[in-house]
């Protein structure tokens, strides 16, 4: 029987091996509750396809002219103003050089399990399987949870990487049908939350609670941004709050901050959010992994 359901994807990464065990294919969902000040995937926030434009590609040929007259202008190189765009797959096929990238690639659920099973006899070997991350994958949790039903019925390991910022019930039996959740906790100070993440912070606590009643394994995920959220006693409180949870917290990962993403920012034509670039800025990662050790988690700092 084919199924239907379809999801917006933005990239099928192979053979990653920092998204959960073994090799793994990553997929990256489009959509997410959260605005991360320092997001390295800015093409996957929202739920709509995105068109990427690398100008330095352009020719001046002027064929964009003739589909989108009103939203482009070649003097002094190539200029669009995104919102006078009609029809951005047009404008995508229409140029000969490759300008013009859409980000989002609708895929059914057949399809997506298909191109997932590629990679089958390396998942098999390394005790590997498939990520679910993005964007946020919840935001499409319906859609993912036909295609973890599937994969799980090849035998194929499953994991969820979330910021945990929708109410439960609305990714309860995703939550429910993955392996591992890798679970993101950007900051326990609320206020900074909504500062750095433009989302408050109490339902990703409160989802916490229910991962813990569901007793699935959770490997908890800090991003170290420095003079952001790096601070050990904020660090400090999300570990004590974690412990009040009681989940299933078989790790604490810590990923070092990085601007490796800030290209796609100029190319989605968005302003890059953490104005300052603090990422030479030193975070005193022995002193948190102490921490965090003297409150009872095993930590894995993983260096740039
Ligand atoms: S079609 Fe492509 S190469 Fe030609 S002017 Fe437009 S953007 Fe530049
Ligand atoms: S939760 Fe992840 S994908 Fe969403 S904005 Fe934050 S860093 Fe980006």
């Amino acid at each position: 029987m084919v199924n239907s359901i379809t999801g917006l994807i933005s990239n099928i990464q192979r053979y990653s091996l920092h998204d959960g065990p073994g090799i793994r294919t990553t997929v990256f969902m489009m959509g997410c509750p959260l605005r991360c000040a320092w997001c390295s995937n800015p093409e996957a926030l929202s739920i709509e396809k995105q068109l990427m434009i690398f100008d330095q590609k352009c020719t001046l040929c002027g064929e964009c002219l003739i589909v989108e007259p009103e939203a482009i202008s070649l003097d002094g190189g190539l200029r669009v103003d995104r919102a006078l765009i009609k029809d951005i797959e047009s404008l995508a096929h229409c140029c000969p050089y490759d300008v013009f990238e859409i980000i989002g690639n609708e895929m059914t659920v057949d399809e997506l399990v298909d191109e997932c099973m590629k990679d089958e006899p390396f998942y098999r070997n390394s005790g590997g399987g498939v990520t679910f991350c993005g964007g946020d994958p919840i935001v499409q949790a319906d859609f993912l949870v036909e295609v973890t039903k599937s994969l799980k019925n090849r035998g194929i390991h499953v994991t969820l990487d979330t910021s945990g910022g929708l109410p439960w019930d609305q990714w309860d039996k995703l939550a429910s049908a993955v392996d591992l959740i890798l679970y993101d906790l950007k900051l326990h100070d609320e206020k900074r939350h909504i500062e750095y993440t433009q989302a408050g912070n109490s339902l990703i606590f409160e989802n916490l609670d229910h991962l813990a009643k569901l007793g699935k394994e959770i490997i908890v995920r800090m991003i170290l941004v420095p003079g952001v959220s790096d601070d050990p006693k904020d660090i400090e409180l999300r570990c004590k709050r974690l412990r009040q949870s009681k989940a299933n917290v078989s790790l604490i990962e810590l990923l070092p901050y990085h601007t490796l993403g800030k290209g796609k920012y100029t190319r989605l034509g968005m302003p890059y959010p953490l104005g300052r670039n603090n990422e030479k800025d030193k975070v005193n990662v022995e002193e948190i992994i102490q921490i965090i050790e003297s409150i009872g988690f095993k930590v894995y700092y993983r260096s740039p």
